[in-house]
């Protein structure tokens, strides 16, 4: 089935890929508007936070639902940066909609489900926000494009594709591997499709932020997804994986873009 797409346009400075940027998880108003303020002053345009967080095991913080989400609304009221959460149910798409979220995005455990992944492209219906998704968490392109086509059919035509890494028994480098041939195999089915790489969590630890940011620009990819947090050490939430806005804005700089994206 062929996608049937809009040009998806998100801010950016000079030509430069669009970045989102923000913590794993809206943990409290004070956390989210210090590190959004931070983030606005650094010159990013979309800001990014989990209200609802999947977690591997049971007892972990699962995120603030809905009590997060007038946070977000305050960030876009008070810093004009656009707003985008992760959703994974109807329930979700409903209340985020409702708050005015910008951008959505689906989390590669439920890219990987199809039930869960039709039940979302349903609730999708009628949405005119762009929507990323992120690669399932196992290597597997067919998934990852049918959960995409799902989406479309629902007649979301503003989609984009996230790599965030596949998960790996074998963890001695990264959180989750790259594989950079299966993006590069989806640009090559699909063109027009938008592709953005989040090396949050792909690398799984800050060192590899930079030089993950650098690989995606050299690979052509369209923008960056990238956790940041106000104090990383004490997040609830991948703190491993989390810089400052002060470090990513001096990552960034170092970011040579070679040409025009693809
Ligand atoms: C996230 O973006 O915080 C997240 C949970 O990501 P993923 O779905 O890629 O694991
Ligand atoms: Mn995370």
């Amino acid at each position: 089935m062929e996608l049937i797409l809009e040009p998806l346009i998100l801010p950016s400075d000079n030509k430069r890929p669009f970045v989102i940027a923000g913590p794993c998880s809206a943990e409290s108003e004070k956390q989210v508007m210090e590190t959004a303020r931070q983030l606005a002053q650094k010159g990013c345009h979309i800001f990014r936070a989990g209200v609802w967080k999947p977690r591997t095991k049971p007892g972990g913080f699962e995120g603030n639902g809905e009590t997060a989400l007038p946070w977000m609304k305050k960030v876009k009221e008070e810093t004009g940066m656009l707003i985008s959460t992760e959703v994974a149910t109807p329930e979700h798409v409903e209340l985020a909609m409702k708050y005015g979220m910008d951008i959505l995005w689906v989390g590669a455990r439920t890219t990987a489900n199809p039930f869960a992944m039709q039940a979302l492209a349903d609730a999708m219906k009628g949405i005119d926000i762009p929507v990323l998704v992120k690669n399932p968490v196992n290597p597997d392109l067919e998934l990852w494009i049918g959960a995409m086509e799902r989406i479309n059919q629902a007649g979301v035509k503003k989609l984009g594709a996230i790599h965030r890494g596949f998960s790996s028994y074998d963890k001695k480098i990264y959180r989750n591997l790259p594989m950079w041939q299966i993006p590069i195999e989806l640009h090559r089915r699909i063109p027009d499709l938008p592709i953005i790489c989040d090396p949050s969590h792909i690398g799984g630890r800050r060192e590899l932020i930079a030089p993950l940011c650098q690989q995606a620009m050299d690979l052509g990819f369209d923008g960056l997804i990238v956790e940041s947090h106000n104090d990383p050490d004490k997040a609830w939430s991948d703190a491993k994986q989390q810089v400052t806005p002060d470090v990513l804005d001096y990552i960034l700089s170092l970011i040579v873009v070679r040409s025009e994206t693809h």
